[in-house]
């Protein structure tokens, strides 16, 4: 180890900072965080700085540097583009004992500043020793993804029970095990959802009920997005690496369902079309029932659970039994096949309104508004749609929309094997009797189709003039 982390305490301490640009700003921002008295010493001290330095009881010196103003100095730091001025702090600094740092110059530096991961009280330094800099920032970004926002509450809380802690269980392994069941999991998870008094209660309860196992667990309804599982959200993937229970549907991707918690048990509620695996009321009555147990169950669906995915029934049985649930929103359909087909939903010389439709016709008569579904400049994006295509073309057209109106099929959109298929609503449908496209597909109507030519990137193109005509039926 080239270098010990240690974390200084610089509260209302000297530090003197050599340098008045845009470096030292970067460098007194973060002193001033600390709490730092910062003297800036320079020929010129940018405005920013100035206005930094007189919130933060700092001062400014204009002039030349000399020795003399390290005394007293728990830190000094160099950051200006003059080497031999650079040098001259850094040998002053190591003969006084003051510890000194030249920005981007590690040779001359007796302490670094590592790259931080600020969620104070907790905080996270992460340095290369100044060999790659760049590395410790990619970490970190990876680190500030990875711990929520509202952590420091976390530890803040933690504080202010630590004394009662103490005094319930006497032995430090106990105590660890009742701060690994309240650092992690529900009571976690109240704090980052911004729910701190439930969270206090519950660690009451938890520190006076006996049996703290008996309580209610919790549901958090996760969108899992299109499939591909870089576009699930930071707190989707949370949720899932602490699930006890799955329930997923047909749509979530073998990706997405192995990022959930290894020991957690999966289960597949899924509905194909006319193929209920397991009804919606035995869903809902599921759902209950593992949380009754204590468990924390996750409900994950594909896209957003709020977008045609009968989210808002499942949780309508949670509120009427009292269990606490949390609503993870998803990449919905719409978003993920128009960005990943380069088809922009609202362009300004086309769309200025975009609406989401369902496709599935009650008796295959419609129950649409298509007299509100053909207006110019609007883009209409059809949901379960693909095996009512004929319908819906036929419907658009009859009401009005002009039968060159181009559509588009995105399929299984953000995988490895999406396929788009372009056409018209005069001869999409017979388009995709010869593609076969398969499910789950999204139809998208409208003039914003015509930018896919230039702005599709991702996938597999399915050209019209390569289709081979349908098979006869056998
Ligand atoms: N809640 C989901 C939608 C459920 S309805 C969401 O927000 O995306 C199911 C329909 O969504 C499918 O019939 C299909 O039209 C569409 N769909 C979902 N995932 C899709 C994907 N990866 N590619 C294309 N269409 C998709």
């Amino acid at each position: 180890m080239d270098y010990l982390p240690l974390f200084f305490k610089l509260t209302n301490q000297d530090v003197l900072l050599v340098g008045g640009g845009n470096v030292a700003l970067r460098k007194a921002r973060l002193l001033c965080r600390a709490g730092a008295k910062v003297t800036v010493i320079s020929h010129r001290v940018c405005d920013e700085l100035q206005q930094l330095l007189d919130a933060n009881q700092g001062v400014a010196i204009i002039g030349e540097y000399h020795s003399a103003l390290l005394d007293n100095k728990m830190l000094v730091i160099a950051a200006t583009d003059d080497n031999e001025l650079n040098e001259r702090v850094h040998f002053d600094a190591v003969e006084n004992n003051t510890p000194v740092n030249v920005v981007d110059s590690p040779k001359l530096c007796t302490f670094v500043f590592p790259a931080i991961v600020d969620r104070s009280p907790v905080v996270i330094g992460i340095s290369s020793g100044g060999s790659a800099p760049v590395l410790a920032r990619l970490l970190r970004a990876r680190l500030e993804t990875w711990i929520p926002k509202s952590y420091g509450k976390l530890a803040s809380i933690a504080n202010h029970f630590r004394d009662q802690v103490k005094q319930k269980f006497s032995t430090v392994n106990h105590r660890r095990v009742f701060w690994e069941n309240v650092l992690q999991g529900q009571i976690a998870e109240k704090v980052f959802a911004g729910r701190e008094s439930e969270a206090i209660r519950l660690i009451e309860t938890k520190l006076t009920n006996e049996d703290p196992e008996h309580q209610v667990g919790e549901v958090y309804l996760v969108g899992g997005g299109p499939g591909d599982p870089e576009l699930l959200t930071f707190k989707a993937l949370r949720l899932m690496q602490q699930a006890d229970i799955v329930l997923y549907d047909a749509l979530v991707s073998e990706a997405v369902l192995d990022l959930c918690r290894r020991d957690a048990d999966l289960v597949f509620v899924g509905k194909k079309r006319d193929n209920h695996a397991v009804p919606q009321e035995g869903i809902n009555e599921l759902l209950v029932k593992h949380a009754k147990l204590g468990k924390r169950v996750v409900r994950l669906k594909g896209g957003d659970p709020f977008i045609f995915g009968r989210g808002g029934e499942e949780l309508e049985t949670l509120k009427a039994h009292n269990i606490p649930f949390q609503v993870v929103p998803g990449i919905t359909a719409a978003s993920a096949c128009s960005t990943f087909s380069g088809i922009p939903l609202t362009h300004r010389n086309y769309a200025q309104s975009v609406k989401f439709v369902t496709g599935q016709l009650k008796n295959r008569t419609s129950d649409l508004n298509f007299d509100e579904l053909v207006h110019p400049n609007q883009t209409v994006v059809f949901y379960m749609g693909l095996h009512t295509l004929p319908v819906l073309s036929q419907k658009l057209i009859e009401h009005g929309k002009p039968s060159d109106t181009p559509v588009a099929i995105v399929s299984r959109g953000t995988s490895a094997d999406q396929k788009v298929l372009t056409g018209t609503l005069k001869n999409i449908t017979e388009l995709q009797e010869k593609a076969q496209l398969p499910a789950p597909a999204l139809i998208i109507v409208g003039e914003v189709v015509s930018l896919h030519e230039n702005l599709s990137w991702f996938g597999e193109e399915v050209l019209a003039q390569n289709l081979s005509p349908v098979k006869a039926e056998q």
